[in-house]
């Protein structure tokens, strides 16, 4: 077989399609030979041999040895020296990793290989830079002695040890610190015999003289760099398989380091920050490999070499323009220009920011180099949202002091004075203060605080907690499960590794990155939500906000499957339809309950004893419930939507600390003691799994009664009112048939007698929502009376995997890391098994009711790969938070394409 892939002097072995074999470095190496760019030869060992040297006690294959000599022969002849020449100017090769993506973790290049103490010498001869060639050994021996060698730091050392001897050398024979390339030619020869001495004391070993020694040295160390500590933490976090293996590069060497017509650098294309089409890169006139990047000297911008060096930059700015050309991307390449000619080392596609990916894109399809699907596709879903965000000052976040890190949970940034509970958040707000919620963590109680703040920030709960949802539901910032952060309710205190923060104190909360800074930073809305939902002449007209328009009719030519919204208000409707969303897939009416005196209203029917008692508390919500319809479907100019009849616990509505339920029972005028029997009563070991979802309308009827009763007059008020409401009542936690045949019998109750009262003719239609096993596999029955499903994918993967939201977080990490759940599958759908649950429930329901509606309505309907699973499997609509439907739009549109 085939182990060694050459390349050089205008032909390759390979090409850029084979990263699986030859990893990225190697195939963009020989695809830029293949098209005439000034590459140095080399060759590419295949990750395959990283793969047989694991499956065989860290071995070669027997016909290595012969292709890595045919392969060194190759480079020998185009380059026209000899490895190893003791005599003439010998062959160096740099020895350099590849996986398919450049990976933290694995080995760091060797350059200048094949010097020895006679080889140095030679290479003197030949060039007549004593400094130069032994300025090359001392970097060698140093980059060898590290990496493969393993002369490291040790425990308690603060500086590598070669360093040490350098700096030690350097007061000595100078008295003070010089930088390197000060050193002399002496100094350099001093540095290597003290160098090989280091190695000698540190391991034992001489250091090695024969150059394919050397050679056998250094790709040995690349593959066994694969299984390092570093390496491993890395895959498992990107979910990078252990069998891709990587490949080793070995490559002639050419010389930034010759004088000052030479020297090295790194560029992008264009501006990965910002997207500006300009040529964006730092070189560092004679230097070698890492300097560029180390900083010891400050590098100087790209542009500055037309002065430098005219004829080099020209050549560089020829290359760009090939790159992309051919590429048909923005690239990030390293070069190096050797006594003023142009040498390419490494080109790839380049990272970028949102904001930089939205302008290349635009850009490129202008430019007639990319179609506009292809646009589509170069938008990563899982980053627009940090162009909605609104940002930090850019110049003051500089000055910014970070105190600690939670999880992202809410993009953007948000700065303003702490509150340690949501009644005096709220206060604060309304008298114009910006207030940022500081809680332990949340739950529903917290709401008017959330929505009062500008950001929340929560010590504890993951990226699914309660505070996470509604942040992302309301577009807040959010960082959530900061740690290090340790909150006194009690003080109203929040102290950060011992310093105090009182209520009050300004802190500021960045939640694209989860960072946590003291003090108060200045924000500024993004373009786009400024254009979108304020209407801002001037942010519309500015470029961002016109590609990002662009950008999403694309989307909309592309896409097959709708987006909806889950929303609860008028203006989380008008946001989301702003934002392209057809619809609202999911309306949870709980939320309601919880806006100013209703909740009282709330409590005093859970507290009844008798229906009759019931049903007066249950009237007074009525009217509550019937205005936020109306005013929802409004906003929904004509969209449908999705109503969920109530479906948590009674409990929740109850108020819990002694404090409140004292308050509570003044307020209503009933014994304490009742109030705190009936929390007795309803408190659930499982509530999960206890007394909610349609149960509750099972046991209670009129509860059922009374929100049929809202949606259904305030759909047919907005009908004498001459616009279009088109409610679609759904059912919750249904697992049995029976179940929601006796809740829809309800609903056409009602309905009939609205019908009767106001002789209208109601148009509505009843679903349910799937989101236990059993109503997933009994799909076929239940689409017997169902006109519509949603995949209320939440509850289906707690029920499935038997793993409680809130309680899984003490083991879902150590669950990722060992791979056995790669992903949270809370944030995105398991498709293996609640994937398979809605196949077999589509399959199922359309076999009774061929073209019943489909959708989801679980927090993964704004997660990218979960939106393009539903595509796949043929949903009609996703439905996610307002600020997620942009995100779902694009990755709707990608999974089409
Ligand atoms: P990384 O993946 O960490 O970027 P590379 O293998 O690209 O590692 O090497 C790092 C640097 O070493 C390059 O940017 C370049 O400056 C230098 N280098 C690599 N190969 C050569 C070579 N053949 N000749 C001269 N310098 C090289
Ligand atoms: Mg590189
Ligand atoms: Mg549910």
């Amino acid at each position: 077989p085939k182990y060694v892939y050459t390349w050089g002097a205008g032909k390759a072995d390979g090409d850029g399609t084979m990263k699986a074999l030859l990893g990225g470095k190697g195939a963009n190496l020989a695809e830029m030979t293949r098209i005439g760019l000034p590459v140095p030869a080399g060759f590419t060992i295949t990750t395959e041999v990283c793969t047989y040297y694991y499956a065989n006690k860290r071995s070669y294959p027997k016909e290595l040895e012969a292709q890595m000599q045919a392969g060194v022969a190759n480079m020998e002849k185009v380059m026209g020296h000899k490895f190893g020449d003791a005599k003439g100017f010998p062959l160096l090769v740099a020895v350099r990793s590849g996986a398919r993506d450049s990976m933290p973790g694995m080995m760091d290049t060797i350059l200048n290989l094949g010097l020895n103490d006679d080889t140095v010498r030679s290479l003197e001869k030949a060039t007549g830079n004593a400094r130069f060639a032994w300025d090359c050994y001392r970097r060698f021996v140093q980059m060898y002695g590290d990496v493969v060698l393993g002369v490291q730091k040790r425990e308690g050392e603060d500086h590598e040890p070669f360093e040490s001897v350098i700096e030690h050398y350097k007061h000595e024979v100078y008295g003070r610190d010089i930088i390197d390339s000060e050193l002399s030619a002496e100094d350099q020869q001093e540095l290597v015999k003290r160098f090989k001495a280091l190695v000698k004391e540190r391991t034992g070993k001489v250091f090695p003289h024969d150059p394919w020694a050397q050679l056998r040295g250094a790709a040995g160390a690349v593959f066994g760099s694969w299984m390092n500590d570093r390496a491993i933490v890395y895959r498992r976090k990107y979910n990078i398989p252990t069998e891709w293996g990587t490949a080793v590069n070995v490559q002639a060497m050419v010389f930034g380091n010759t004088g000052e017509a030479s020297g090295s650098g790194v560029a992008f294309t264009r501006n990965p920050a910002n997207g500006e089409n300009e040529f964006y890169g730092e070189f560092l006139i004679n230097a070698q490999g890492e300097d560029v990047v180390a900083g010891v000297r400050t590098p100087e911008p790209v542009s500055k070499l037309k002065a430098a060096m005219p004829k080099a930059y020209a050549e560089l700015l020829k290359v760009r323009k090939t790159l992309e050309k051919h590429f048909k991307d923005v690239q990030d390449v390293e070069f190096t220009v050797q006594d003023g000619k142009l040498y390419m080392l490494q080109t790839r596609n380049g990272k970028r920011t949102a904001a930089a990916a939205l302008k290349f894109a635009a850009d490129m399809v202008k430019e007639r180099l990319i179609d506009w699907k292809t646009a589509v596709l170069r938008n990563p879903a899982d980053q627009l949202e940090q162009l909605l965000a609104p940002i930090f000052d850019l110049a003051e976040i500089k000055k910014a002091k970070a105190i600690a890190t939670g999880l992202p949970a809410g993009p953007g940034a948000a700065s303003g004075k702490i509150y340690f509970n949501a009644d005096r958040a709220a206060a604060a707000a309304e008298k114009g203060e910006k207030v940022l919620l500081v809680r332990v963590e949340t739950s529903p109680e917290d709401l008017r605080g959330m929505i009062a703040a500008e950001g929340i920030l929560t010590a504890r709960g993951g990226v699914s907690s309660h505070a996470a949802l509604v942040a992302r539901q309301m577009g807040k910032v959010c960082v959530c499960g900061a740690a290090d952060i340790q909150i006194d309710y009690e003080r109203r205190v929040a102290t950060v590794k011992g310093q105090n923060f009182a209520e009050g104190d300004y802190l500021s909360i960045d939640g694209t990155a989860g960072t946590v800074y003291a003090g108060q930073i200045p924000t500024a809305p993004s373009e786009i939500i400024d254009g979108l939902l304020n209407g801002n002449k001037a942010a519309q007209k500015t470029e961002k906000f016109k590609n990002y328009v662009q950008l999403m009719d694309w989307c909309k030519k592309a896409t097959k499957l709708k987006v909806r919204t889950n929303a609860d208000t008028p203006e989380q409707t008008a946001q989301a339809l702003a934002f392209g969303a057809e619809g609202i897939g999911l309306t949870r009416t709980e939320h309601m309950f919880f806006e100013g005196d209703r909740i009282d209203a709330m409590r005093e029917m859970i507290l009844a004893e008798t229906q009759a008692d019931r049903e007066t508390a249950l009237a007074k919500l009525l009217p509550y419930q019937r205005k936020d319809f109306f005013g929802i479907f409004k906003a929904l100019k004509g969209f449908p939507a999705t109503i969920r009849l109530l479906d948590p616990p009674l409990h929740e509505f109850l108020p819990h600390s002694k404090e409140q339920q004292l308050d509570f029972s003044k307020k209503i005028g009933v014994a304490v003691e009742k109030v705190m029997t009936r929390v007795h009563e309803l408190h659930e070991f499982n509530p999960m799994l206890g007394f909610r979802g349609c149960r509750l309308g099972v046991k209670y009827p009129e509860i059922t009664k009374m929100q049929v009763r809202a949606i259904l007059e305030a759909a047919a008020e907005a009908t004498k009112k001459g616009f279009k409401a088109k409610p679609e009542i759904m059912i919750p936690l249904v697992g049995f048939k029976k179940e929601l045949d006796q809740q829809v019998a309800l609903v056409h109750e009602v309905a009939a007698a609205i019908e009767k009262e106001k002789k209208v003719k109601l148009s509505y239609q009843v679903g349910t929502m799937i989101e236990v096993p059993r109503g997933a596999l009994t799909a076929d029955e239940i689409a017997e009376t169902a006109e519509f499903f949603s995949f209320g994918t939440n509850d289906l993967t707690q029920t499935t995997l038997g793993m409680s939201r809130d309680d899984s977080g003490s083991f879902l990490g150590a669950y990722q890391e060992t791979e056995i759940m790669p992903k949270n599958p809370f944030a995105s759908v398991d498709q293996s098994g609640v994937g398979q649950l809605m196949e077999i429930a589509i399959e199922k329901a359309r076999r009774t009711r061929a073209d019943i509606k489909l959708g989801i309505c679980g927090e993964h309907g704004g997660d990218p790969d979960s939106v393009k699973f539903c595509h796949r499997i043929g949903l009609a609509y996703v439905s996610c938070s307002p600020y997620r439907v942009p995100v779902a739009r694009l990755a709707a549109a990608q999974a089409a394409i």
